[in-house]
Parts: structure tokens; C-alpha cells; sequence
């Protein structure tokens, strides 16, 4: 391609609101025979919203030891199905549908879905993440008041772990309770149902003061010991919006024969359901991928010869922008994100992947 096509072709991609850093991208982009979405932020909203509370009574799990036999009587009542689920929290504070079923020990200190709430949104207070954000507000508009976390910290591609008064709470996925030594198991079933809805559901558990040091049970990744005090408290669940022109999007790249894959740390259940709404086949969904393992998931993807775009918002998505053979990012994306990448998308419509791809054809084309 002459400077002058090139430059033809980047002032179009500026003018629609699509950066190619320089003519070498745009000319690369027209070898691009994959398509890699990140998920959260970039075919969703990326805006979460707080949908569900629901209280689990951890200490089920003594009954069989984190069995299948346990996970029946492990919860509490769902406000899913109880109430509006915008009202999750506050229909425990009025109504009582937590009392112990007959079968269970008197006393047994199963917290009400408002206390999992307020656990969960001061635990979170420390963390910029969008799902600790929706959690956050979720709280506030229902009126519950939080406390400051005594301590704070990010577990990435995990959750959070922080002091709330004299008890450690970790809000996040099943690895991050494993790794602490606490069965997930009783609350299987809840976060089945929400994450099938598409939903991102969280784990709260308590550790009290005085019982363990919190700290992971062992340093090698070890993920089955159970020898922790903490409980499982409860399950927290997010929504996002799959954005207006995703399938769209995914659509016309899949008529151009470009291949479309979606990769995320979320759960596999919630990405399936996400990549069926927007048209993306189950077998091309990259789920439960840790921020530091999304490169090697784009290198693995390019070893058999194709030439992936990765397109991406996050932090978390700048070593795979990187490995991609074009890096894109959203324009709304962190900065970090933007520098890895070789072409930004000034606006967040999926729509503008095609775009640059189409320009970049289109451009290369016509001075062969
Ligand atoms: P994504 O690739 O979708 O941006 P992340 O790598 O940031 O996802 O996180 C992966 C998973 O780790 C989330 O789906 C969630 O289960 C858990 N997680 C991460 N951060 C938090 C948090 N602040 N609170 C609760 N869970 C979290
Ligand atoms: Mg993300």
C-alpha cells in the first residue's frame, strides 16, 4: 500500500471515530480472521446492576462435607422468587423469611439477606471494579448504612478480601473461597440458577475474629482444604446489559467469515448465556480466564496461524491487546488499555470492529 492509500484510509477510520496508530495497522487489520471480545465492558454495558441477595447458611456443608446432600438444605429463602428482585435486602428487613427450616439446629446463625448485603457492600467499598460498584450502590439504595473496611484487599480475577469490625469478609468467586479453605458447595445450586440468567453471582463469607488468619491455605494453589473457620454466608449477583449492536456486530463479522470468540474471568454458565444473546458459538467462549492468563489465551488462539483481534476495556486486557495481532480498545476503556492498543474506537458500539475492518479492506483493496 502507498503512504498516501494509508493515510486515505486512517483519516476515514478518524472521521468515524475508529484510531489506527499508523498505516502499518491499518493494513494489517485486513489479514484479521478472528475477532476476540472481552466480555464485561465491551459487549456488555459494563454497567452492573445489584439483582439478587440471598442468604446461604454455610454451615451445611458439616452435614455432608460440601456433598451433593448438602446443597438442598444450605439456603435461605431467594428473593428472586419471594419478591421483586430490586427490593433484594429490604424485604428481609420487614418480613422474616429466615427463619430456620424444621430441621435445622435452633439458632443456627444464618444472617438475613439485608446482613449478607451490608457484609458484602462494606467488604467491596475498597474496590473499583464495576461488579463492587454495583454491589456499593445496590446497598446505599436500599438504605443501608456501611461501615469503612478496617482493611482492604484486591484479589484479581477473585474478588476482595477486607476487615469489617472484628470479622474478615471475602466477597467473590468459588476460587477465591476454595483458596481460604471454604466450601463454596451449599450455595451450588443458587449460583447455577442466577448465572444460567446470565448474571454474575458472588460468594460472601465471614471469617470471625480470632479463628484463622485468613490468609489462603496454601500457597501452591491448593484449593480443597476445608480446614478454615470461615462461612459461607451468602450469595450476591450482578446483571449487565449486553450492548444494543453486539449481535449486530457479531453477525457481520461472522458474514465477512471472520470468526467471533468472546474471553473473560467471569464463570463459564454467565459467559455462555451472555455469548448466546449476542450469537457467539459456546465453543468459542474463553470463561473463568485470570486477568494475567488472558494473553496466553490470545497466543493460543493465534498458535495455529490466525491472526486475532482482541478487543478489550480493562486493565486486565492489555497484555492480550498487546499479543493480538491487532490490539483494539474501546475509547470508554482505561488508559492503560488504550496505550496497549493499536487502534481505539473513540465510541463503545461493537459496531465499529466492523468497521475498522471493513475500512482496512476496503482501503488495502483498492490499491492492490
Ligand atoms: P472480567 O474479565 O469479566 O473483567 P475479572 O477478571 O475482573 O473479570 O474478574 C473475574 C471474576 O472474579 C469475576 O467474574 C468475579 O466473579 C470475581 N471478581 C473480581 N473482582 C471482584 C470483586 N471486586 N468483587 C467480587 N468478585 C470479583
Ligand atoms: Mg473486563
Amino acid at each position: 500500500a502507498t503512504p498516501a492509500a494509508t493515510m486515505v484510509g486512517t483519516t476515514i477510520g478518524a472521521k468515524n471515530g475508529v484510531l489506527f496508530t499508523g498505516g502499518d495497522i491499518l493494513e494489517r487489520t485486513k489479514d484479521v480472521d478472528t475477532v476476540v471480545f472481552d466480555k464485561t465492558g465491551t459487549l456488555t454495558e459494563g454497567e452492573m446492576e445489584l439483582t439478587d441477595v440471598v442468604a446461604v447458611d454455610g454451615e451445611s456443608r458439616s452435614v455432608a462435607d460440601g456433598g451433593e446432600a448438602a446443597v438442598d438444605g444450605g439456603l435461605a429463602s431467594e428473593t428472586s422468587e419471594t419478591s421483586d428482585a430490586s427490593e433484594a435486602g429490604e424485604a428481609s428487613e420487614t418480613s422474616d423469611p429466615n427463619d430456620p427450616p424444621a430441621d435445622r439446629v435452633a439458632g443456627a446463625d444464618r444472617l438475613t439477606e439485608g446482613d449478607v448485603l451490608r457484609l458484602a457492600a462494606t467488604a467491596e467499598r475498597g474496590s473499583e471494579h464495576p461488579l463492587a460498584q454495583a454491589i456499593v450502590d445496590g446497598a446505599k439504595s436500599r438504605g443501608l448504612e456501611l461501615a469503612e473496611p478496617d482493611e482492604f484487599e484486591n484479589v484479581p480475577g477473585q474478588g476482595v478480601r477486607a476487615t469489617v469490625g472484628s470479622d474478615e469478609v471475602l466477597v467473590g468467586n468459588r476460587r477465591l473461597l476454595r483458596n481460604n479453605g471454604i466450601d463454596p458447595s451449599p450455595a451450588v445450586e443458587t449460583m447455577e440458577r442466577l448465572e444460567n440468567e446470565g448474571k454474575t453471582a458472588m460468594l460472601v463469607a465471614r471469617v470471625p475474629a480470632g479463628t484463622g488468619d485468613g490468609k489462603p491455605e496454601g500457597d501452591d494453589g491448593s484449593e480443597n482444604d476445608n480446614d478454615s473457620d470461615g462461612e459461607l454466608v451468602g450469595v450476591v449477583a450482578d446483571a449487565d446489559t449486553v450492548k444494543d449492536s453486539a449481535r449486530a456486530a457479531v453477525t457481520e463479522l461472522s458474514e465477512r467469515g471472520t470468526e467471533v470468540m468472546m474471553i473473560t474471568g467471569d464463570n463459564e454458565r454467565t459467559a455462555r448465556s451472555v455469548a448466546e444473546r449476542v450469537g457467539i458459538k459456546p465453543e468459542n467462549v474463553r470463561a473463568e480466564v485470570l486477568p494475567e492468563d488472558k494473553s496466553d489465551a490470545i497466543a493460543a488462539i493465534q498458535a495455529d496461524g490466525r491472526q486475532a483481534m482482541m478487543v478489550g476495556d480493562g486493565v486486565n486486557d492489555a497484555p492480550a491487546l498487546a499479543v493480538a495481532h491487532v490490539g483494539t480498545a474501546i475509547g470508554s476503556g482505561t488508559d492503560v488499555a488504550i496505550e496497549a492498543a493499536d487502534v481505539t474506537l473513540m465510541r463503545d458500539d461493537p459496531l465499529d470492529v466492523v468497521k475498522a475492518i471493513r475500512i482496512s479492506d476496503a482501503t488495502i483493496q483498492k490499491i492492490k
